[in-house]
């Protein structure tokens, strides 16, 4: 049966990568049936905090991608991780060691691998405080994985040093509490990020030692890394990676999932626009790619653009309503109408591609006075024809009714009069009134606004 579990250590903020590893291993679960379990990898006391174990939890939540069981903590786990340690140190198969690294550097020749030396190996040293406990790699051999993504990757033994599984604090590291807890949970298959794809050998050598004959090798998948437009790995200090940030902006969690998916993956069909029953149905690790995965902001900012189309009117004004309320909205709370918001939100709809450009579109309504745009006003200005077309609205706008079709007939004839195009006629009512350059239908927009306030912008304009 298909067992498969989430990772993550709480050292920071939920990542993209982290939660496309998440999704990938729930797809894979939901497709075969399976399990999917959330370990929390927290036994680095000093790296990890409290409320970045929040994060994770409320991410998933938010991500729809909850575990099938009650979350692991790692660091509740130290007594199968202690057992494993003294299974392996009564196997002969550890050795403590007190080496400290500038010892270890200054004895070996030029040019040799980075690496341990092996230096205590044949020291019998006890072990105890001060020391680290390592393992002892066979000198010759390999260690060959099937990578579902990779494809065979062979580890040379002679490469691996011996490496360190328990700190000299005595607390176990994660090459190995990683492996121990994988045993314990009865994981089938480890999917997880290429960045640890150095560690599989050493915990395939744990395993082998830890597992016996009747627990055969987990299987492993390496997911693609994450790149930005410049072909460099993401990285949290230079690109936008917090997906607490993508929640607060506006992205519908579907279309987070949607995007995420596309990361290394793709749908046979070559669709990208996909439903969460979609993706489960069609998912297979067979087809994640190796190549890096673009993470292109610009790309999900279309696909939620595409998915809030999708929503029903209900749903998306009700998707709408966390950001028309201050502080998010420009506007006093006593101002917003939710009827007039109502009114104008299927043409929001057509036009936004994250919810918190909703207010922007609409803050014309509900704000006594909107600030203009300063590059904007400079180009109303700049404009000749404007004093003749915001005096030409005035007049034309007093007296016929007050209904988009009826504004556009009035505008039109507005336009043709002074020989300029009606989309550039436009531009600067546009502006007076809702004193940005691009919005939502400009006739619909002033019908909501009525006569009466859209006179008055025109006049304060005009002066
Ligand atoms: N805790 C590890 C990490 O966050 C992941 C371990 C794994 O998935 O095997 O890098």
């Amino acid at each position: 049966a298909v067992r498969v579990r989430f990772a993550p250590s709480p050292t920071g903020s939920f990542h993209v990568g982290s939660a496309r590893t998440a999704l990938f291993n729930w797809l894979f679960a939901r497709h075969h049936g399976g399990t999917f379990l959330l370990r929390i990898e927290d036994t680095d006391a000093e790296r990890n905090r409290e409320d970045w174990v929040g994060g994770i939890l409320d991410a998933l939540a938010w991500l729809g991608l909850e575990p099938d069981e009650a979350p692991v903590r790692q660091s509740a786990m130290v007594e199968r991780h202690q057992e494993a340690i003294d299974r392996l140190l009564r196997a002969g198969l550890l050795y403590a060691c007190d080496c400290r690294r500038e010892d270890v550097e200054a004895r070996k020749p030029p040019g040799t691998p980075p690496g341990y030396d092996g230096h205590c190996r044949d020291r019998g040293l006890e072990p105890g405080p001060g020391r680290v406990l390592r393992f002892k790699v066979p000198d010759a051999g390999e260690v060959v994985v099937e990578d579902v993504v990779r494809g065979t990757v062979r580890f040379p033994l002679a490469a691996i040093e011996d490496f360190a599984v328990v700190k000299s604090t005595g607390q176990p590291l994660f090459v190995l509490a990683n492996v121990v807890d994988d045993l314990a949970m009865g994981i089938s298959h480890v999917v997880r990020g290429e960045d640890l794809l150095p560690s599989t050998p050493k915990q395939v050598l744990l395993w082998g030692a830890l597992a016996g004959p009747a627990r055969p090798l987990p299987i492993y998948a390496h997911l693609p890394m994450l790149v930005n437009e410049k072909r460099q790995k993401l990285s949290k200090r230079r690109d936008p990676v917090a997906v607490e940030q993508y929640r607060a902006e506006g992205y519908l969690p579907e279309a987070f999932v949607n995007y995420l998916a596309l990361l290394g993956w793709s749908h046979p069909s070559g669709r990208e626009l996909l439903s969460r029953e979609e993706l489960v149905a069609a998912f297979r690790l067979e087809d994640v790619n190796h190549a890096p995965a673009f993470f292109d902001v610009q790309k999900l900012r279309h696909l939620n653009g595409e998915h809030l189309r999708r929503l029903p009117l209900g749903a998306f004004v009700e998707a709408c309503r966390p950001y028309l309320t201050p502080p998010s909205a420009p506007w006093p709370a006593e101002r917003f109408d939710p009827a007039v918001f109502e009114a104008m939100a299927p043409l929001v709809q057509e036009r936004v591609a994250v919810l918190s450009e909703v207010p922007g579109m609409v803050d014309f309504l509900f704000l006594p006075d909107p600030p203009l745009e300063a590059a904007a006003w400079a180009q109303v200005v700049a404009d000749p024809l404007t004093p003749a077309i915001l005096g030409g609205a005035l007049e034309a706008y007093a007296d016929c009714p007050f209904e988009p079709e009826a504004l556009h007939q009035a505008t039109a004839a507005l336009a043709e009069s002074l020989g300029r195009k009606l989309g550039k006629a436009q531009a600067p009512i546009r502006v007076a009134v809702t004193g940005r350059r691009v919005g939502p239908p400009l006739f619909e927009s002033l019908a909501l606004l009525g006569r009466e306030e859209t006179l008055r912008r025109l006049r304060t304009a005009q002066a």
